[in-house]
Order: C-alpha cells, then sequence, then structure tokens
C-alpha cells in the first residue's frame, strides 16, 4: 500500500492476516469458527458471540481490511509468494527488509514463518546464478538469534550470550554473533531446524517458554571486493529478517504472581508497543524512529532506515474462545497498517 492507497507486493509496509484452520481440541469442543473473509475486497470480519443482560444472545461484527487476508485453505507457498518472494531480489539492490509472524500462542506463527527463509534463501541462490550477478561476488549469510526476557542468545551457538554494539554509522553490530555462509538449500534447513530447537523451553516444556522469545533469522547478502594488500573484504549489501514474535497474549503476563514471569511479560509489552510505534513512524516517513523502546527495535535499527521494506503477517485462530485475543491482534495489526 503506497501513499496513494495502492496495495502491492512492494509497498514500503504491508499487512497481512492469515488464519490458521480449527485444530482437532476445538473441533472436539464444538467451538465455533468466527471468522469469516472475504478475498474480494480483502476484508475480514469477526462475530463476536454476546449475551444481553437478559441472557439472549447476539452477534457483534468487527469488520476489518487488509492489504491481503489469507483465509484458511492458503498454503505455506502462496503465504510465500504474497509476502517475501517480491521483496527478495530488492535485497540485492540495498533493501533491508523485515517479516514479522504477529499473534497470539497457537494461532500460527511459527508455522508460517518457518518454510519463508528457506523459500527466500532459494530464491536468493538462483538470483546468484543469474548472468548479470554471477561474478559479482554476492554471498549470502544466515544468522539466527533469540531475544528472551530483553537478552539476546545465538541459537547456532549454544545459546551463546550476545550483546549488541552500534558502529559510528547507524550500523547494529551484535557481537559473537556466529555467521554461516550457505551455498546450498538444504543446509539451510539444518540450521533452522538447529535453531528451533534451541529456542528458550526452560523447564516447563517447548512451547510454553518459547512463546516468551522472539526468534530473528537474518539472511545477509555482502559482496566480496578486494581490500587493502590483497584481503579479500565482504561488505553488507541488504538483508532480510525473519521474526517470529512472542506470543502477543505473553505482554499481559504483568500481574502474574511469578516475578520472572512478569518482567518477561513487562518486556514483551513494551518490544510489541515499540515495534508498532517503529512501523507507524516509517509509514509516516517521520525522521525521527523511536527504536530505543526496546530490545527488539533496536536490534533492528538498522532495518528501519534507508530503503526498508516491512511485512507484517498477523496469524489469527478462528475459535470463538480466542475472540478477544484475535481482536486484539486484528487492532495491532490495523494500528500497523
Ligand atoms: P504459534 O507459533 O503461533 O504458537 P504454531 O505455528 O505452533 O503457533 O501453530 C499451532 C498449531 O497449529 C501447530 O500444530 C500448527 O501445525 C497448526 N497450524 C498453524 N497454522 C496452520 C495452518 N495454516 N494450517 C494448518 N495447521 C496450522
Ligand atoms: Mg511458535
Amino acid at each position: 500500500r503506497d501513499k496513494a492507497g495502492n496495495s502491492s507486493g512492494l509497498a514500503r509496509i504491508r499487512v497481512v492476516v492469515r488464519k490458521r484452520p480449527l485444530n482437532k481440541k476445538e473441533i472436539l469442543r464444538k467451538e465455533e469458527d468466527i471468522v469469516t473473509i472475504s478475498d474480494m475486497d480483502s476484508s475480514l470480519t469477526v462475530n463476536e458471540p454476546k449475551v444481553k443482560v437478559d441472557l439472549t444472545a447476539y452477534t457483534e461484527r468487527h469488520e476489518f481490511v487488509f492489504d491481503a487476508v489469507l483465509d484458511q485453505q492458503v498454503s505455506n507457498d502462496e503465504v510465500y509468494r504474497s509476502t517475501v518472494e517480491p521483496i527478495v531480489p530488492t535485497i540485492f539492490n540495498r533493501t533491508k527488509a523485515t517479516c514479522f509472524a504477529y499473534g497470539q500462542t497457537g494461532s500460527g506463527k511459527t508455522y508460517t514463518m518457518q518454510p519463508l527463509p528457506l523459500r527466500a534463501c532459494g530464491d536468493m541462490m538462483a538470483i546468484m546464478q543469474q548472468p548479470n550477478y554471477r561474478n559479482q561476488g554476492f554471498q549470502l549469510w544466515l544468522s539466527f538469534f533469540e531475544i528472551y526476557g530483553g537478552k539476546l542468545y545465538d541459537l547456532l551457538n549454544e545459546r551463546r550470550k550476545l550483546c549488541m554494539r552500534e558502529d559510528g554509522r547507524q550500523q547494529v553490530c551484535i557481537v559473537g554473533l556466529k555467521e554461516f555462509r550457505v551455498s546450498d538449500v538444504e543446509l539451510v534447513k539444518e540450521y533452522i531446524d538447529k535453531g528451533n530447537q534451541s529456542r528458550s523451553t526452560g523447564s516447563t516444556g517447548a512451547n510454553e517458554e518459547s512463546s516468551r522469545s522472539h526468534a530473528i533469522l537474518q539472511l545477509v547478502v555482502k559482496k566480496a571486493q578486494e581490500g587493502k594488500e590483497g584481503k579479500e573484504i565482504s561488505r553488507v549489501v541488504g538483508k532480510i529478517s525473519f521474526i517470529d514474535l512472542a506470543g502477543s497474549e505473553r505482554g499481559a503476563d504483568t500481574t502474574d504472581n511469578d516475578r520472572q514471569t512478569r518482567m518477561e511479560g513487562a518486556e514483551i509489552n513494551k518490544s510489541l508497543l515499540a515495534l508498532k510505534e517503529c512501523i507507524r513512524a516509517l509509514d509516516n516517513e517521520q525522521n525521527h524512529i523511536p527504536f530505543r523502546g526496546s530490545k527488539l527495535t533496536e536490534v533492528l535499527r538498522d532495518s528501519f532506515v534507508g530503503d526498508s521494506r516491512t511485512v507484517m503477517i498477523s496469524c489469527i485462530s478462528p475459535n470463538a474462545g480466542s475472540c478477544e485475543h484475535t481482536l486484539n491482534t486484528l487492532r495491532y495489526a490495523d494500528r500497523v497498517k
């Protein structure tokens, strides 16, 4: 969506909603699917079940319009095509791109996010094989880290704790972050799987804890050049970051009995609010981007300046029991749009 209101795959900011199907549990509980989608005009309606004081039931309808709405039968492949694919070639032309998955735990963020870098890598490698790119010294590098409780951990290096530094030219540098040069899509899949396995699992089990962290996978295009005394140096050309955000409902954990949980909830709340403010500032072409609001936005600082592209994929659950979270997610997406 550009300033004229046109939605295109190359818009600076694109907000897409993806609805997942009802799962087995929800079907067994006979939960109602309260989300209806109209591809025609990219609109979506939430039919909120309500009861009046005299106990008669009624439905309150909430309508939203986005750049695209993806219904439950839409495949991951189609998600890739409508979100990341159009951006990929621009990475070779200095663009910094970010793709976020936002939504409550269980809404399909990881399901949506996992295959995207793999597809992007494949396309980037194909581009690097093209005649006018082949001999230009392009290289592709991958890193994968996590922000948990405001701290950074390397998911491809035994969860080593990392710290962030800014160089004089507003470039973000994550000290000690392991980067891997990639030239084979199969290997990329291994990195992604390995990284996902090292995500915070805590003592309570997989999903519970990973829902409190932001996982960031970056693909960086570099160009090798001859430096001083014939030494090869490589310079960053562009990059794309895939961010599987913490469960949006976790930002409300600020009244939990457990102190650690409360602190993590506050951090998540802060980062999701800061992210929204940064994207809005980008959209308004403001000179001042409030990236200092959180660790997440600080880390992404260099992706919010210059020629940047942002794709927000808002994931929603269709069941009546998730209505409140679904409305919160859609209102967040609506504010970003
Ligand atoms: P989140 O990362 O937001 O917590 P997940 O991606 O783990 O959620 O999804 C929760 C469950 O729903 C998983 O078992 C996943 O396989 C399933 N799921 C999510 N989205 C879809 C979809 N579009 N189609 C089919 N199954 C889905
Ligand atoms: Mg997940």
